[in-house]
């Protein structure tokens, strides 16, 4: 089920719902035109379509995820096109993210480098449990790369990341990312 959210969503209450049932907020990070709005199209609706943008202003996708001992997780999406021109909604974009996704593009060392300056800005904003993962997307164009899987997998591991390499195009490891970060999302203690 996918819903449209905005401004009048108060990111004060997407924290966790109960034990069973997670409602999490997820920020996206990343240089402009390394997939994040393919990613979260193909992750919510299946489709690889460059030419419909998703991304206005601080409105959010959320897609909710079954996991095998049959909790949900709902992922309320935050994807913020050309942030930087909307420095001062910063605050409001980190605040009550349970999750942080930095994406960069395989064939982009810049890219790659801007990873690494979004990773500090979650470290200094975001909450001290936030999970973090870093992505690198566009794997199918191998012949193009030219950020080696290694540096990725390096550079996540001494910022206690999760890493993975996607492919928006053919939905190479898209669910997957999602699976792994639902899985890696601290559940509320069950008081009884
Ligand atoms: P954003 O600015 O980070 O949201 O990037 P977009 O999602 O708008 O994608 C930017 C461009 O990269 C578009 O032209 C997409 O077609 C292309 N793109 C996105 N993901 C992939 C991918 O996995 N593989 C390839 N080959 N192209 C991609």
């Amino acid at each position: 089920s996918e819903q449209l959210g905005g401004l009048n969503n108060n990111p004060e209450t997407n924290g966790v719902s109960d034990a069973k049932n997670l409602r999490v907020k997820l920020v996206l990070l990343g240089d402009s035109g390394v997939g994040k709005s393919c990613i979260v199209l193909r992750f919510v609706r299946g489709q690889f379509d460059p030419t419909s943008k998703v991304t206005i202003g601080a409105s959010f996708l959320s897609q909710t995820i079954a996991l095998q001992d049959s909790t949900t997780v709902k992922f309320e999406i935050w994807d913020t096109a050309g942030q930087e021109r909307y420095a001062a909604l910063a605050p409001l974009y980190y605040r009550g993210a349970a999750v942080g996704v930095v994406v960069y593009d395989i064939t982009s060392p810049e890219s790659f480098n801007k990873a690494q300056y979004w990773v500090k800005e979650l470290q200094k904003h975001g909450s001290p449990d936030i999970v973090l993962a870093l992505v690198g997307n566009k794997a199918d164009l191998h012949e193009k790369r030219e950020v080696p899987v290694q540096d990725g997998i390096d550079y996540a591991e001494k910022n206690g990341m999760f890493f993975i390499e996607t492919s928006a195009k053919t939905a190479d490891n898209i669910n997957q990312l999602f699976e792994e970060i639902a899985k890696r999302i601290p559940r509320p203690s069950t008081s009884s």
